[in-house]
């Protein structure tokens, strides 16, 4: 194939996997990272593109069923061009790019074209939505065969490539994909060619993502169950004796958080570490950042501290931003870690802890267990030594409370307070989650600083009725409380794994 290849432009055709973003292969990624330009479905989860550079131009190409969409013929063309210009095309689709994704006819017509080309595969939905839904495509007691169709084509015209009479007499599992809307009348035709009534059948929906949805029944009552329960695309429908396997084996909707809704309100970049976790306890997550990190307007003033560092006693930390702020200008101005010299190190909580330990610097000093706020860190310096003449650098946001400085101050400390960075409010990186939080609703949404809390409210959304509060400590909880709302979970430990673990004790 390479014999006709001008341009040095490369498309790379990627099963994106059917939505959970770890369900993504490794080269899948690599591809997604690699892109100038990046073209996606609607079945592709816009999770993934976050793998891509800054700067990547991202093209939707595709809608739901009935609504406009570009063209196959137009998406075709566009990849071609894309590609003879010489860019790295990553071309995303739901699942894997050859089953039932046209990939081998955007194959076809980027050699014909005479434009290099890579086919990733990728999981597809015909297999992966039935397994997270406990049931396995094949099983050595009840079939050892599978079949895969199309649910697209009306069974009842002539027309169709499908031979139902042979479908419905085949050995084994039959899964199907694209089948909600003619679910009548592709179980009738299974029955109408002999097939039992009481098989075994059951349909996926939105498979593997959060918000997965199963629905069992019988080739003979599917239908039927389809329409009082208004279940909708997508689906993917599997038909056999397997179904009963998910009896015992519903793994993925048996989580403890699994069907609640929670919303992250943190920045982008912290917020994927809570998110993961409620997801991995089987969440369904929203990201909505409300507030960016920005570095701290008087630069100079920060500076001038940092590179001081060394001729404190204490450096003070209370929150994961401080420590990359600070370290962020010490790498600046240093490029030994030791210029540090021997100035101790305290830290408000763990998770703050976290990021000065990946530093390989140890911690000397934080609250005890449970009581991970300022107040918490004052007591222990109390406990710990005579604050008397001790001199301490507070590494801090430019809009905090005060506890630090004028407690240690009041214990005789000489404080000076390195402003780092500042807290804005987020108004671009969550237009996408406010349309999901009004369209969907949410059961809970969590709050992890009082920055939080009032940016969320400055974007002026209501919250969905019955919508369950949780916070990460006391003096968020305050900030809550202040606005009017009520707090229905607060962390015992302060802390994003005590706050996911109350919140995983709420739901119990
Ligand atoms: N290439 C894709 C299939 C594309 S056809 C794959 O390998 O999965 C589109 C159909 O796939 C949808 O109508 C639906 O039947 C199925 N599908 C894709 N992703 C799905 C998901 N996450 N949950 C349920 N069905 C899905």
């Amino acid at each position: 194939m390479a014999s006709k290849t001008t341009s040095p432009g490369i498309c790379y055709l990627v099963g994106a996997g059917p939505g959970d973003p770890g369900l993504l292969t490794i080269k899948g990624k690599e591809c997604i990272e690699a892109a100038d330009v990046l073209v996606y479905d609607y079945l592709c989860n816009p999770e993934h593109l976050r793998h891509a550079k800054p700067g990547t131009e991202r093209i939707y190409v595709g809608k739901k069923a009935g609504d406009h969409t570009l063209k196959q013929e137009e998406i075709n063309a566009l990849i071609v061009k894309l590609t003879s210009e010489g860019k790295t095309v990553t071309r995303l689709k739901g699942g894997d790019p050859v089953l039932f994704g046209r990939g081998a006819e955007e194959a076809a017509e980027l050699r014909e074209a005479g434009v290099r080309f890579e086919i990733v595969p990728g999981i597809t939905s015909a297999i992966a939505g039935p397994a997270y839904a406990g049931i396995p495509v094949t099983h050595r007691s009840h079939a050892s065969m599978l079949t895969i169709f199309t649910g697209h084509e009306d069974p009842t015209k002539p027309d169709t490539s499908l031979d139902y009479a042979k479908l419905a007499q085949a050995d084994g599992t039959k899964v199907f994909l694209m089948g909600v809307e003619r679910i009548e009348e592709i179980t009738g035709e299974f029955m109408k060619h002999g097939a039992k009534p009481e098989t075994p059948m059951a349909l996926v929906r939105w498979a593997t993502h959060g918000c997965q949805q199963t629905l069992v029944g019988t080739l003979g009552d599917i239908a039927a169950k389809v329409k009082a329960a208004g279940f909708k695309a997508p689906a993917v429908a599997v038909i056999g004796d397997v179904v009963t396997e998910r009896d015992q084996l519903n793994w993925f909707e048996g989580r403890p958080l699994f069907g609640k809704k929670i919303v992250v309100t943190r920045t982008r970049q912290q917020a994927s570490t809570l998110s993961r976790q409620l997801i991995q306890l089987g969440a369904d997550v929203i990201e909505m950042p409300t507030i960016r990190i920005e570095p701290a307007k008087d630069q100079y003033a920060f500076g001038e501290l940092v590179n001081d560092c060394h001729t404190y006693d204490w450096i003070i930390f209370t929150s994961p931003n401080g420590v990359d702020a600070f370290f962020t200008m010490f790498d600046k101005l240093y490029n030994d870690t030791r210029s540090i010299g021997g100035a101790r190190i305290a830290c408000i909580g763990p998770g703050t802890a976290d990021k000065v330990k990946a530093r390989h610097l140890a911690v000397d000093l934080m609250p005890d267990k449970g009581n991970f706020v300022a107040e918490g860190l004052v007591k222990a310096f109390d406990k710990y030594q005579n604050m008397e003449n001790v001199k301490v650098l507070w590494v801090r946001a430019e809009e905090t409370r005060e506890v630090i400085a004028n407690s240690l101050t009041g214990m005789g400390a000489i404080v000076d307070e390195a402003i780092g960075y500042r807290t804005v409010a987020e108004t671009e990186d969550n237009l996408e989650a406010l349309a999901r939080l009004k369209n969907e609703g949410a059961d809970m949404i969590t709050f992890t600083s009082a920055s939080t809390v009032e940016h969320f409210l400055d974007l002026h959304v209501d919250l969905p009725e019955n919508c369950k509060i949780a916070s990460i400590g006391p003096v968020t909880s305050a900030a809550i409380k202040h606005y009017g709302l009520k707090v229905d979970v607060e962390a015992k430990e302060n802390s994003i794994p005590g706050l996911v673990a109350a919140v995983e004790k709420f739901w119990r």
